[in-house]
């Protein structure tokens, strides 16, 4: 339904997001809906009707009503016999009217409830999914996934069961109330003396019950976090033998829940009780009065006996509107957990004169380039430096010194607090994002593969590449013979993480990926680090076919894998502390110098540790 989903993410887009504006789409369904529930109360309101009938008309040989005994006589005749078949006839009919009803309400509310739950979940998602890494580094993911699923179930059940149940329910309750009236008002009246406790008791509980469910939401949110972050590191905690102590942790947020939620349902389950005993005070007080008005015969005993059915009759949508405050309270919380997410705005989007980027020939530019995350110390000091395009530069440095943040400032994973990054001259503010990340390739440290084929993974990036282009750029990235080694070549299914894959193969997947994108910026990050010396060097191999002709920034550890680059950046305490050549900056014996030495110096204690460890 995407004119409906269109809907659905104005009404989000207008800031506050309304559960009107979510239900107008759908407004035809509803209307039917309704009439459905018109049919249902009429047929709940009728129902004791042949009763009376048959006690007042038939036993007790009182006249029909003017209204009714028209018809009555016209259609079966005035005896009793022919009054008798009316009645008999009516509670089928009655039941028929209810049953169909029944069917469509629930058959069109069920309907109403996917869609609308639909609608939300593909605005939420798209939502995230737009939000930028700031937000995302603040966001739990265990969070985001609840407020997926569970918040958006939580509304759905409250559509499902509680929209028109309502509904059903408070029309049920003036037309019961209607009738009572009509029947005896006084009674009427001793009946309702209970409603205000009644409102009191219901209000309270339903603000208690919210608490609590946002309280069980909170904790259902945390477990789902602890199981997402273990999951998907599970590597480590094995490496670290920490699966007791996962188990352990687990086993707490577990508690916690049980506990919270035990409290949530404490509450709920006292509400119905209480309300159970105020209606039972409501009968009671129309049972003694009425049994005293028959005994004093003022009252006949069929009235009473029908009042007393009306009023059973009225108190169960009472009881039912109190059942509902749960899945109401549910659904609040449901919508305030989406609202909150849907109301964070991606701090980096496109400004509103952002233009299509033209293809860019790759020089880059940072303009005194101040950056912090968040509210924490500078990361970036006034960092300014220039790369021509189609050149190589390094980026070193001690650990911790900034070297990633310089490079996510570049495709705006985050945008600087002050300063400028221009492409080809250009503000990188100017283009619209797309545009400006479909420019840049990047290999990072631990390549992401995702549980899809390797023709897949390799063409994440350019969906519509042809599988000769995807062959070819395995080819070039030194990918091709393993791939072709494995049980269905191309067509091998990767694990969640491509686990199957070892460290120096994942590395030549994402080479092939950049590759097979062929953009003009490319983005290194530490890509060999980690891997043995015999995959670094198809690795290396593979990246220097990448890198020929596009402008290239290698943030790299080892210092003796950017020799050649045409330019190298030196980075220490967030400032840019040198910049030159490699045989420069040793002859200048700064920074640079130092970490070569320390660096030379280790790998020659390896090379001499390496006979005796063997
Ligand atoms: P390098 O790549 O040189 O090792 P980084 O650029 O990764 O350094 O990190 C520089 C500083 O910024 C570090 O102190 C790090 O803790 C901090 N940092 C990195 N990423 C984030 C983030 N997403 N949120 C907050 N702080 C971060």
């Amino acid at each position: 339904m995407p004119e409906s989903t269109a809907k659905a993410t104005r009404c989000s887009q207008r800031g506050k997001l309304s559960m009107s504006c979510l239900l107008r789409p759908h407004w035809k369904a509803l209307t039917l809906a309704f009439i459905a529930v018109l049919g249902e109360t009429l047929s709940d309101i009728l129902e004791p009707w042949p009763i009376k009938i048959v006690i007042d008309n038939i036993l007790q040989s009182k006249k029909l009503p003017d209204w009714l005994g028209g018809f009555v006589s016209h259609t079966f005749g005035h005896e009793k016999l022919p009054i008798l078949n009316f009645a008999v006839l009516a509670v089928v009919a009655i039941a028929v009217v209810g049953a169909a009803s029944s069917y469509v309400e629930k058959y069109l509310t069920t309907s109403v409830s996917q869609w609308v739950t639909h609608d939300l979940r593909r605005t939420l998602y798209n939502h995230i999914q737009r939000l930028s890494l700031s937000e995302h580094d603040k966001a739990q993911t265990g969070d985001l996934i609840t407020r997926v699923t569970s918040d958006i179930g939580a509304i759905q059940d409250f559509i499902n069961s509680a929209l028109l149940g309502m509904l059903v329910n408070s029309l049920t309750l003036v037309g019961m109330i209607g009738v009572m009236l009509y029947i005896n008002w006084r009674f009427t009246l001793i009946a309702l003396s209970i409603a205000p406790a009644l409102f009191v008791v219901v209000y309270t509980f339903t603000r208690r019950i919210k608490q609590a469910s946002r309280a069980v939401r909170k904790k259902e949110s945390e477990l789902v976090s602890v199981v997402q972050e273990v999951l998907t590191s599970v590597r480590v905690v094995k490496a670290f033998a920490r699966e007791d102590f996962e188990v352990s942790r687990f086993e707490s947020q577990s508690l916690e829940n049980v506990e919270t939620a035990l409290r949530a349902r404490s509450i709920k389950a006292k509400l119905s009780p209480i309300v159970e005993v105020l209606v039972a005070i409501g009968t009671c007080l129309v049972l003694g009065y009425g049994a005293r008005l028959a005994l004093r015969g003022e009252l006949s005993a069929g009235i009473l006996i029908v009042f007393l059915l009306y009023l059973g009759r009225m108190y169960k949508p009472m009881r039912e509107l109190s059942k509902m405050s749960d899945a109401v309270s549910k659904a609040i919380v449901g919508f305030e957990r989406i609202q909150e997410v849907l109301q964070v705005e991606a701090r980096v989007r496109d400004l509103p004169r952002a233009r299509r980027a033209p293809r860019f020939k790759g020089k880059i530019e940072f303009e005194h380039v101040n950056f912090a995350y968040d509210e924490k110390p500078p990361v970036l000091n006034d960092i300014t430096f220039k790369l021509e395009a189609g050149k190589v530069a390094a980026i070193v440095g001690p650990s911790g010194a900034g070297k990633t943040t310089i490079i996510s400032l570049i495709p705006r994973f985050y945008d600087p607090q002050s300063g400028r990054i221009k492409i080809d001259g250009v503000d990188i503010r100017e283009y619209r994002l797309k545009s400006l990340r479909e420019q840049i390739s990047f290999v990072l440290q631990d390549t992401l593969l995702f549980h899809a084929s390797i023709w897949d993974n390799i063409a994440y990036g350019k969906p519509d590449a042809e599988p000769q282009k995807v062959v070819r750029a395995a080819k070039l990235a030194n990918a091709h013979e393993f791939i072709e080694k494995m049980p269905e070549g191309y067509a091998t299914m990767l694990g969640e993480r491509g686990m199957t894959l070892s460290g120096g193969q994942r590395q030549r997947i994402a080479i092939a990926r950049a590759i097979i994108r062929d953009t003009p910026i490319l983005i290194l990050d530490e890509p060999t680090s980690g891997l043995d010396s015999s995959s670094e060097q198809a690795v290396i191999e593979a990246l220097d076919r990448l890198m020929e002709g596009r402008t290239s920034i290698v943030v790299a550890h080892h210092l003796s894998s950017i020799r050649h680059a045409d330019v190298i950046f030196v980075i220490k305490d967030s400032e840019l502390v040198e910049e030159g050549t490699h045989e420069e900056l040793l002859a200048a014996g700064g920074v640079y110098s130092d970490l070569y030495r320390i660096q030379t110096c280790e790998s020659a204690g390896e090379l001499k540790e390496q006979p005796t460890a063997s």
